[in-house]
């Protein structure tokens, strides 16, 4: 048998809407459903936006609060990771909710296009969401929409800007006029960050029909995926995913296939240098 492959449910993102899928939960409440659902079929890392209720994107903190609550009382001893991404606030609005210390945030490191505008993240706040990630001991995941964004989180790792434990890298492709799902920078991704960084660890995510092509390219490459109905509403082009749960179990039969068992939460933790516990 190969490693242990975290799993990562992004149950909700800040986009798809119940006009895209009836299932993408948008109160808290579904939101505390579904995840412990997908922590049930094997996910153990919950990363999660919050959305008003007209499901518009959103950064209030009390709703951050209200989440990690329920998620402790329900899927108790899964990593919670909360978005610092762009979509749901501007400037330091992203970091109002680590004062709550989940186990993790997201973290992006460079600027990039996004399908209809350019995804901001100048240097200043990026090292101003570092800083408050490391004081107040939350993880970061640093998302790499491209190469440079690797490359810059090695170095902020090297120089301590990350906070302890291993560095952990989430390979994003397939988001419009950012990187493709490309195999052959994909493998280039894996092997720069080998190369200069042993002990990382690093995860892989794509969009939309990319999926589940990346979820099969990390599994098969020794990596950790990511699933969900943030990046993706759909089992096929014709059948939309029933629940976040049924993307997760997608995620576990190839862990199957690969021989490749499913970090369940003690061993997620340990992999990434977090807590025991919960
Ligand atoms: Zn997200």
């Amino acid at each position: 048998m190969g490693d242990p492959c975290i799993i990562c449910v992004a149950i909700t993102g800040s986009l798809p809407r119940k006009a895209n899928n009836p299932a993408v939960p948008i109160s808290v409440e579904e939101q505390i459903e579904s995840t412990q659902e997908a922590f049930e079929a094997g996910a153990s890392i919950v990363h999660a936006h919050v959305r008003q209720e007209d499901q518009s994107p959103s950064s209030d903190p009390e709703r951050f609060a209200r989440l990690l609550e329920g998620l402790k009382t329900h899927c108790p001893g899964m990593i919670v990771q909360f978005s610092t991404g762009g979509r749901s606030g501007a400037g330091h609005q992203r970091g109002g909710m680590l004062p709550l210390g989940p186990d993790m945030a997201s973290l992006s490191v460079g600027s990039n296009n996004f399908p209809s505008r350019v995804y901001e993240n100048p240097p200043d706040l990026v090292d101003w969401l570092a800083a408050e990630m490391r004081s107040r001991k939350v993880k970061p995941e640093i998302e790499a929409f491209d190469l440079s964004h690797i490359l810059k989180a090695i170095s902020m790792h090297e120089a301590g800007a990350l906070g302890p434990g291993p560095l952990y890298v989430q390979f994003v492709m397939g988001v419009k006029n950012a990187m493709p799902a490309d195999r052959q920078v994909f493998d280039f991704y894996v092997e720069i960050l080998r190369s200069r960084l042993p002990s990382a660890q690093w995860c892989a995510a794509g969009i939309g029909a990319n999926q589940i092509v990346l979820n099969e390219w990390a599994i098969s490459a020794g990596g950790h995926t990511r699933t969900g109905l943030e990046d993706n509403v759909r089992l096929d082009r014709h059948t939309l995913a029933p629940s976040n749960a049924a993307l997760v179990r997608r995620a576990v039969a190839l862990c199957e296939k690969y021989e490749r068992p499913v970090a369940d939460w003690q061993s997620a933790r340990a992999i990434l240098g977090l807590p025991r516990a919960a």
